[in-house]
């Protein structure tokens, strides 16, 4: 698999899980050259085929002029991969169970084993700490740069009233925690709602978190979850693939026509 065959398949699972809708994106860092990161051109991360995939240098401008529209918001990426250099993959979302979390004082906390990584904090960017003309879309360098500031060291950062930035050492890492970001949030809600106002919630605890965390990483857990979106996200891209073959057969009959490899778009 291509680096790029991969982001389509990132674009794919995260959509797949409702992370992402018609907005929201993912970018890899090139392994060729880290100066360099893969975005989606700016379309829904549904539609993403690998023809859709840019590259970009860490200003976020493109390094071919792509005479398409581009992400308002794809300094958040640069700026990020500029700031850590331990990260290689970014995932900016509108994650509805989260929203609520960016707009309280409740923080998110790590109630369950693959949400532990939350124990590991996840700050709550305040653009208006940044900026005075009242957009929440992070469209500047200026404003990416201060979104990789509150982020830190953490493995996300949520944005009030927008939704949430999720990195990860990998594409894989990413895109799981991005998944299980939600989901948690999901839980954490249910969990408050049963036990009432001031009622008592057990969250995991530091040495909870700690272990957790650490078991996930040496032991490869993510690669089973991974493996099974991928198989899934492969398929619907095959659907596609054919549907489109059906809609417009080549014109020389069907022994011609041209093939494309699985999972290319
Ligand atoms: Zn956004």
């Amino acid at each position: 698999m291509s680096e790029r065959e991969d982001l389509v398949l990132a674009y794919r699972i995260l959509a797949a899980h409702g992370v992402v809708d018609a907005y929201g994106h993912v970018s890899l860092r090139t392994a060729k050259n880290p100066e360099r990161y893969l975005l989606a051109r700016a379309m829904a991360p549904e539609l993403v085929t690998t023809d859709d995939i840019l590259e970009f240098d860490l200003d976020s401008n493109p390094i071919r002029d792509p005479r398409v529209a581009l992400y308002l918001e794809r300094y958040i990426h640069g700026e990020i991969f500029k700031s850590r250099p331990d990260i290689n993959a970014v995932v900016h979302n509108h994650s509805p169970s989260v929203i609520p979390f960016g707009v309280t004082t409740v923080p998110l906390r790590p109630l369950f084993n693959t949400g532990a990584f939350i124990g590991e904090g996840v700050p709550t960017f305040e653009i208006r700490d940044f900026q005075d003309s009242g957009d929440l879309i992070i469209k500047t360098p200026h404003l990416g740069h201060s979104l990789a500031t509150t982020l830190g060291a953490k493995p996300a950062a949520l944005m009030r009233g927008h939704g949430a930035v999720v990195v990860g050492e990998s594409l894989m890492l990413a895109v799981v925690r991005s998944v299980y970001l939600e989901l948690s949030a999901k839980l954490q809600m249910q969990a408050m709602l049963i036990a009432g106002p001031g009622g008592n919630i057990v969250y995991l605890d530091e040495r909870e978190v700690a272990a957790t965390s650490g078991r996930q990483a040496s032991a490869g857990t993510w690669k089973r979850t991974w493996d099974l979106w991928c198989i899934k996200a492969r398929a619907q891209i095959e659907i596609e693939q054919k549907a489109k073959r059906r809609k417009s057969p080549s014109p020389a009959g069907g022994g011609s026509e041209r093939r494309r490899r699985p999972g290319v778009g």
